[in-house]
């Protein structure tokens, strides 16, 4: 369990007050551990030894297996979640749990639910049996129709503090390493996303090359835009990581060449690329900026992947003309 505890312990103080609400929706961005804490509720709620999720009892043992009958979860298979997959969940309400006091369903990303869906739920979320306990992930309660939200508990999830994220990375690999400072400024407070970086090696390969890449662009005018124009065709399943990337690496240039201190860059372990950079004109590393800002921008709106990734490119080659 990564961080989190308040909202956990919180929630099994309402087990020892037998105070459990029939449905919480968990608020949150995607990767800050709202399915990991509905999760270990879950565990807590469904264990027959004095609700401690101790591992050992018939229910925790099933629950670990994915075979306890008292625990379901859904997700959206496709883009959404339909009212047959809720009426399947729904069908098996009627039968009383097996084994503990309580019968639990995940509903992950209920904004995904279409309308038909949420109202197919609004009927059992009015009238649940006395021993269901709904759990729905979202990443804003807004998308959920104002009807289901009014009968659920709202529990906010709210993203770390940069130190914070440093601190759980510390405690769980026991050891600091030099990217991280990047790694925690990119993952924005949502430890889901550190992770991720950390344990899928290829991004931080992919992270080198694109610096190279705009290093390059930056010293050497003559840099062939459509032969580097192929790591971005290679990559964009990743664009959005590497749009990033670049902002946050002339970000970078320009804290370092307006303080020089290189105790505050967010790349603080390419500081000698950042340094030698920083005798470029602010005006120029502007463009640059706005170059990657405006691709961004265009790609969100379906603009030509190609074309809009070469003219970035272009762009950020003659910002120093
Ligand atoms: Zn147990």
């Amino acid at each position: 369990m990564l961080g989190h505890r308040k909202i956990l312990a919180g929630l099994q103080e309402t087990i020892k007050n037998d105070n459990v609400g029939h449905a919480y929706i968990f608020e949150g961005p995607d990767g800050i551990g709202r399915r990991e804490t509905a999760l270990s509720f879950a565990a807590m709620l469904m264990c027959e030894q004095d609700h401690s999720a101790c591992g050992e009892c018939k229910s925790c043992q099933l629950f670990s297996e994915g075979s306890n009958p008292d625990f379901q979860e859904i997700y959206s298979a496709e883009k959404s979640i339909s009212v047959d997959d809720i009426r399947n969940v729904l069908k098996g309400l009627v039968i009383r749990p097996l084994y503990s006091e309580y019968k639990i369903i995940i509903i992950n990303d209920a904004d995904s639910m279409t309308v038909q869906a949420q109202n197919a739920l609004l009927k059992s979320l009015e009238e649940p049996p006395p021993y269901v306990v709904f759990i729905l992930t979202v990443q804003s309660g807004a998308a959920v129709t104002p009807t289901v939200r009014s009968r659920c508990q709202r529990v906010l999830f709210s993203r770390f503090s940069n130190e914070e994220i440093m601190a759980i990375l510390e405690a769980r690999y026991q050891r600091r390493r030099p990217e991280w400072a990047f790694i925690v400024s990119y993952s924005d407070g949502v430890i889901g996303t550190a992770l991720e970086l950390i344990e899928s090696p290829e991004y931080m390969e992919l992270r080198d090359e694109v610096l190279n890449v705009a290093g390059r662009l930056l010293e050497d005018k003559d840099g062939d835009i459509f032969k580097i124009y192929e790591l971005f065709e290679k990559n964009n399943d990743k664009i959005d990581f590497i749009l990033r990337i670049m902002l946050l690496f002339f970000r970078d240039i320009i804290i370092y060449n307006q303080t020089a201190n290189y105790n505050i860059l967010i790349n603080s372990d390419k500081k000698d690329m950042i340094i030698d950079n920083a005798g470029l004109k602010l005006s120029g590393l502007l463009k640059c900026i706005n170059a990657v800002w405006s691709a961004k921008r265009g790609l969100e709106y379906n603009a030509n992947y190609q074309l809009a990734i070469e003219v970035m490119l272009m762009k950020i080659k003659d910002s120093y003309v």
